[in-house]
């Protein structure tokens, strides 16, 4: 028996088009991608899809559209063996994060893919992401899923989808997970690692449908100024911040920035610390540039990347946990996040 997948196209340059008027790419209906890939056909697999009405630019990706993707993947979850989503690649590696927070207890393969150059190009990049994705949701072994959980599929790559990032934006090897191996590699053979692939729960999905958006990410940088620090954090309504520190988790000591900090906290203002390395982890306390991070209550993120700890945060924030459940939360990994 062939697996079924769902294909859910959003959008993303795989599937546009230039406009006539100004040259710029924009996104294309879903036929003229299907169009495009006759080969879509000859795979040996159950092919159905869904097609956003507007296809977007996934500059456009919102936590609503998360919410959307979600819904759709339980409305399915029983009919298919697997889906795989068409996005586009500048915000993949948040769609990937926070869909992997959402659907807990997740046991089928949700792998998303893009590309570089759109699918009518001649050496797109598109098609050979498109059909491998498509081969790896299917993927089964005595009748199991090989892969299960969200993955970005890109490149010949396949990576756990809540610890990649978009790193080069002309390069088709567009991700990179600096923080956690890949899943698959796709060579003549499709490689499965299958040590690194987080088991599939045997609980019963659950969707999560609510997120909450009032966070921030703050990168710091040497001369960052104290007016408009303190404007930030004092800012209303504000619950969480992801900051962005140098190096190991460090910051600067000037006391007026840790006092604002420590205000900030005090305020009930969660403080999230990950580091502007793409590799490597938090370690606060390591220096004492970060020891007061720690003293004051800032929460250390350890490996996570930005893109994890800003749906991470959303994800959490959005189910008013009390505090302490919430900063145990977010200091251990919850589903393959952090080491
Ligand atoms: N701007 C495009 C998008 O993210 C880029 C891409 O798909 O690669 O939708």
């Amino acid at each position: 028996m062939h697996s079924k997948i769902l294909l859910i196209y959003t959008g993303g340059t795989i599937g546009m088009m230039q406009s006539h008027s100004t040259g710029a790419l924009k996104p294309f209906d879903f036929k003229h991608l299907k169009n495009e890939v006759p080969e879509l056909q000859r795979l040996p697999v159950t092919l159905d899809s869904i097609s956003f009405k507007h296809p977007i630019d996934s500059s456009n990706m919102h936590p609503s559209v998360w919410i959307e993707l979600a819904e759709i993947i339980e409305k399915n979850y029983t009919k298919f063996d697997g889906f795989v989503i068409l996005h586009g690649s500048d915000t993949m590696a948040y769609t990937a994060s926070a869909l992997s927070f959402m659907l807990e207890n997740l046991a089928k393969p949700v792998v998303l893919t893009g590309s570089q150059l759109p699918i009518g190009i001649i050496r797109t990049d598109g098609k050979e992401n498109l059909i491998t994705a498509i081969e790896i949701a299917a993927a089964q072994k005595n009748k199991k899923p090989l892969v299960p959980g969200v993955a970005i599929y890109f490149e010949y790559e396949l990576y756990r989808g809540n610890r990649t990032l978009k790193y080069n934006a002309a390069h088709f090897d567009a991700f990179k997970s600096p923080n956690y191996p890949v899943l698959a590699e796709a060579g003549v053979n499709i490689e499965y690692k299958t040590n690194y692939v987080r088991k599939a729960s045997t609980k019963k999905l659950k969707v999560h449908k609510q997120l909450d958006n009032d966070i921030l990410v703050l990168p710091l940088f040497p001369g960052i100024s104290k007016k408009i620090t303190s404007s930030i954090l004092q800012t209303k309504g504000l619950k969480a911040i992801v900051l962005q520190t140098f190096g190991a988790g460090n910051a600067p000591t000037d006391k007026w920035f840790v006092d604002e900090l420590s205000a900030a906290i005090k305020r009930g203002v969660i403080i999230y610390n990950v580091t502007q390395c793409l590799e490597g982890s938090v370690v606060q306390g390591k220096y004492e540039t970060s020891a007061q991070l720690k003293q004051i209550g800032v929460i250390s993120g350890e490996d996570i990347t930005m893109e994890a700890a800003v749906t991470k945060l959303m994800f959490l924030l959005a189910q008013k946990l009390p505090a302490q459940k919430l900063k145990k939360m977010l200091s251990t990994s919850i589903c393959g996040e952090m080491s």
